[in-house]
């Protein structure tokens, strides 16, 4: 079901305020089908809407406010992650415009039209969306990685002597690094 509906009814000519709580719960199943290991803080976050009827167009403001973690590209552990955007779109219905004609050349600014359809506006794929868009391609530990969860992480954990089997080959720079480490400590 969706969580983050504005009901076009409830609209009007001025700016109108709506709140939303960000769910943990709600987050997690967003989450649920990325691959890229990002799952919501502990903590839930905030949905804040302004949103005004412009004609036969809506205007719609938005503040989104949670946190989530991610992986990190080194060491694998959960980075939090603070979010904190700010949006603003013009969604207008989908009537106005009918099928686009097959030979049309799109601009740009055609492709960044937002419609709505119906009675209300969804906005549960636009926070999931947002809330991705805010994970950096490459996350690393703030500040610098925990040398225990490296060790871990490619099997040299003194707890349990026995390395991984499998070891990444990208990791062979790390490795090598590791090694070098360790027989600094012995000489
Ligand atoms: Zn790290």
């Amino acid at each position: 079901m969706s969580e983050f509906v504005l009901k076009i009814q409830d609209l009007e000519e001025t700016l109108k305020d709506f709140a939303f709580v960000i769910t943990t719960d709600w987050l997690k199943n967003a989450l649920s089908d990325t691959d890229c290991g990002v799952d919501p803080a502990n903590e839930n976050g905030s949905l804040a809407v302004q949103a005004q009827l412009s004609g036969d167009d809506i205007v719609v403001l938005s503040a989104i406010q949670t946190s989530i973690t991610a992986p990190c590209a080194r060491c694998l552990e959960p980075v939090a992650l603070p979010v904190s955007t700010n949006n603003s779109s013009v969604l207008s219905p989908m009537r106005k415009r009918g099928p686009l004609p097959e030979d049309l050349e799109l601009s740009q600014e055609d492709l960044e039209v937002t419609f709505f359809s119906g009675d209300q506006i969804v906005l549960d794929d636009f926070v999931r969306e947002t809330v991705l868009l805010e994970v950096p391609m490459r996350l690393v530990c703030n500040d610098g990685c925990d040398s225990e969860h490296v060790r871990k992480y490619l099997g040299d954990d003194p707890d349990n002597p026995e390395p991984k089997e499998k070891i990444d080959p990208r990791l062979a720079p790390l490795m090598e690094m590791m090694a070098a480490m360790k027989r600094g400590q012995k000489e």
